[in-house]
């Protein structure tokens, strides 16, 4: 079995114990061991003086060949940029392009310290193929809008993902079923699934309340809150829900989510960008509500740096409470890591470093200027790290990344393919 050690790391666990110096034995996939002077003998050593090991960053959010259409159509309302510009320009994407997004985004992430995400997307064979071939883990769901009968094409494809994929790539993939978001499936459709989803224990992962209007379309249609619709049509009883967004949720709304399985992903750099609001997130986790943090997809985020997203997420809930104490460096750590594994149902594997858990670790440099003298971990990494930083991915104990070179990704190929197809996909939209 490989053995790596990691030598003279300064190891934040994301557990309750403090920082610390020290090595971390990897053995095959798992974390074999932490603690001071692990003997070298048989490994292959990563000497990481200098630099901080922590649990790999989960992405709980994201449709990855949107990176296709980073940067593409800014500075526009949701409803507009989604129905002019994004509809549009996805209706172009043959399975190859969103091979090559994925692709993209995958390298990005890994880049960024990202060992595992939870995508929504459509053509997901290519997208599982493309986790498979760079090492990452991913929780997958094909997206289901109902807005037209399709004879029952969009439902096959996710039973397609879900029976094909699910435990896949060495048990790195895994599945769930994707009803888009309340005003985009119709309530037979909703119970439809959720029974379905029910028999075959298989999670849900959807979108909840992400805008102002979204709430004014599920308040017309059904005279309730976009929440309370979902708890009323049985949503909650007895499935894992990964619910994306929950900005416009009032006091009674995360009253109906306590005891929840699952929990949400908080997007706050795409819901700043897309001035969507501030999702309660500090009253969600008081009440007991796990919280994870996600990009959302590259056409409104920009970025899939998790890093932006930890730092957002802090300052947005100091500022919307007037106070800096609300969601505190670690906490903000946490969601990213503990609280992200939470909603994609794999915190007993990843998101902590421990001994028996599934070895994905990054490893970030602290030696530059900008991130000296190291007073406090924590407070460092969460408002001080950017994505770039991450000098080594480890995901399943196979190094992705090492000195910021990708081991898996042939980078020059990607970005000739990326950059023909992006610029074929928008063309005069
Ligand atoms: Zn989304």
């Amino acid at each position: 079995m490989k053995k790596i050690l990691i030598k003279d790391a300064a190891i934040l666990t994301m557990r309750d114990d403090e920082p610390f110096t020290g090595d971390i034995l990897i053995e095959g996939d798992r974390i074999a061991g932490l603690g001071p002077d692990i003997p070298e003998d048989g490994c292959e050593v990563i000497h990481a003086d200098g630099m901080a090991a922590m649990p790999g960053l989960i992405n709980a959010h994201q449709h990855s060949p949107m990176s296709l259409l980073r940067g593409f159509s800014d500075d526009l309302k949701l409803m507009d940029w989604l129905e002019r510009k994004m509809l549009p320009a996805e209706a172009r994407m043959t399975p190859e392009d969103i091979y090559w997004g994925a692709k993209l985004a995958m390298a990005e992430m890994i880049r960024s310290g990202t060992t595992a995400f939870a995508d929504m997307y459509i053509h997901m064979n290519e997208i599982a193929a493309a986790v498979e071939e760079t090492g990452m883990r991913a929780s997958l769901t094909r997206g289901l809008v109902f807005t037209e009968d399709d004879g029952g094409r969009r439902m096959n494809e996710a039973l397609d993902l879900i029976r094909r994929w699910s435990g896949k790539a060495e048990g790195r993939i895994t599945t769930m079923l994707g009803p888009h978001s309340p005003y985009t499936v119709p309530p037979e459709r909703w119970r439809e699934l959720i029974r379905l989803a029910e028999q075959e224990k298989i999670p849900i992962h959807t979108h909840l309340a992400e805008t102002v209007e979204e709430a004014a379309i599920i308040r017309e249609r059904y005279n309730q809150t976009p929440t309370e619709y979902l708890v009323h049509l049985g949503l909650f009883e007895r499935l894992h829900v990964l619910l994306a967004h929950a900005v416009h949720l009032n006091r009674r709304d995360i009253g109906r989510l306590r005891g929840m399985r699952g929990g949400v992903a908080h997007n706050p750099v795409s819901n700043l960008k897309l001035g969507c609001g501030i999702a309660p997130v500090s009253d969600m986790t008081a009440q007991g509500i796990a919280v994870g943090i996600g990009t959302d997809g590259a056409g409104s985020a920009t970025t899939l740096d998790m890093f932006e997203e930890i730092r957002a997420a802090a300052w947005l809930q100091k500022l919307d409470l007037g106070n800096p104490a609300k969601l505190p460096a670690m906490e903000a750590l946490r969601m990213a890591t503990v609280g992200s594994a939470e909603l994609l149902g794999i915190a007993h594997e990843v998101g902590t470093l421990e001994a028996g858990k599934k070895a994905d670790i990054i490893l970030i440099d602290l030696r530059k200027p900008r991130l000296q003298p190291v007073h406090n971990l924590p407070s460092l990494l969460a408002y001080g790290a950017v994505g770039a930083d991450v000098d080594t991915t480890i995901v399943d104990g196979r190094v992705l990344m090492r000195g910021r070179r990708l081991l898996t990704i042939d980078e020059d190929e990607l970005l000739a393919q990326v950059a023909e197809r992006a610029k074929r996909i928008v063309e005069g939209i």
